[in-house]
């Protein structure tokens, strides 16, 4: 058989970050390398191997000192990052391995394959340059996108993120720079508060950062609109070389901590609307990272379902639970006032809007 062209980066070493009964727990990437294993998905993608990243990597994007404080602190144990960030003792070198699977798999999709989700933990959008925050360590997919812009000397750089949180970090880390758009559709208000429409960039970065917050409960109908109305023409004037998307399936509807209501079906929807924006960019270059998702059940499903837009691997994604009755088909009113708020903060920097 031909080598697939969409892959996974996977290494059971990610199990070894002990958080215990905390929502982001090992048990989410059992469950999910179980379904792609049990339902053959597996044998029709390209398994990666991650490496570590180097503390050189790291500090793409991280003080120098706040490596070492976290490396310092897993020797010695188990602590708090924050009041919700569990290091135990591999929890450095676990971090260094999610950051390095994120690495690998720009490299996998510069090379041979065009599409990679790195099915990694801890997750990292919320950490800022110098503190962990939010159950993140090393922001995974802002060093991969430094990583690709130094080693494949990319200059436009687009990150998707469609976790049901702001990623705080990756937006500062890129806040004045227009080589990197950092796009992010989340709830409001929810955690960590940052991430409103007038949230921009700043100097050279100005319109180089597009937050979309909404109120809970728009579903896969509203998803689709905004990608279509904001997402998409943005993504196409951009002309992104490489697409790295923050992969969390914390807005599915069956999720502990989002209320978006997105299906594992709608996940895979939006994963098809950044593979045509890709197609018609980057010769389809696209590297997945996982963010958020803490149901067991429905993290797995959605999984599968972005890898089977990504990889159009023909199966029929079933919803691993019922939906809720508050499931919405309609975009809502509130959907369509914040799209306009949004062109309306982003109109002198898209000719596009
Ligand atoms: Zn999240």
């Amino acid at each position: 058989m031909p080598m697939s062209r969409t892959g996974v980066v996977y290494h059971e070493d990610y199990l070894k970050h002990e958080t215990g009964e905390h929502p982001e727990r090992k048990e989410r990437l059992i469950a999910t390398m179980e379904l792609l294993k049990e339902t053959g998905a597996l044998t029709k993608l390209t398994c990666i191997a991650p490496k570590k990243a180097t503390p050189e990597q790291i500090e793409y994007v991280h003080d120098a000192s706040y490596v070492e404080e976290v490396r310092m602190r897993c020797q010695s144990g188990r602590g708090m990052l924050d009041s919700d960030t569990i290091l135990s003792q591999d929890s450095y070198e676990v971090a260094l391995l999610a950051s390095g699977g994120v690495i690998g798999a720009v490299d996998a999709v510069m090379n041979d394959l065009k599409s990679v989700f790195a099915l990694i933990r801890p997750p990292g959008h919320h950490a800022e340059a110098s503190q962990g925050m939010g159950f993140c360590i090393f922001n995974n997919v802002a060093i991969a996108a430094r990583h690709a812009q130094k080693q494949h000397k990319l200059k436009r750089i687009l990150i998707v993120d469609w976790d049901v949180h702001h990623g705080n970090g990756t937006q500062h880390i890129f806040y004045d720079d227009a080589s990197v758009l950092y796009f992010s559709i989340h709830q409001s208000p929810l955690y960590p508060g940052t991430g409103k429409t007038d949230e921009i960039g700043t100097g050279d970065g100005k319109g180089f950062t597009v937050n979309v917050p909404l109120p809970g409960g728009i579903g896969d109908a509203g998803y689709t609109y905004v990608f279509n109305e904001i997402l998409i023409p943005i993504a196409l004037e951009f002309h992104p070389e490489l697409i790295l998307i923050s992969a969390g399936q914390d807005a599915h509807f069956a999720d502990p901590i989002g209320g978006m209501n997105v299906t594992a079906k709608g996940f895979g929807h939006l994963a098809s609307i950044v593979k045509s924006i890709a197609n018609s960019t980057c010769e389809g270059r696209i590297v997945a990272a996982l963010e958020g998702g803490y149901d067991l059940t429905a993290l797995p499903y959605s999984v599968l379902s972005i890898l089977n837009s990504f990889g159009d691997l023909g199966m029929d994604i079933k919803e691993p639970m019922t939906a809720p009755p508050a499931l919405k088909d309609e975009v809502s009113s509130q959907v369509r006032e914040k799209v306009k708020e949004v062109k309306e903060a982003q109109k002198e920097c898209w000719g596009v809007l």
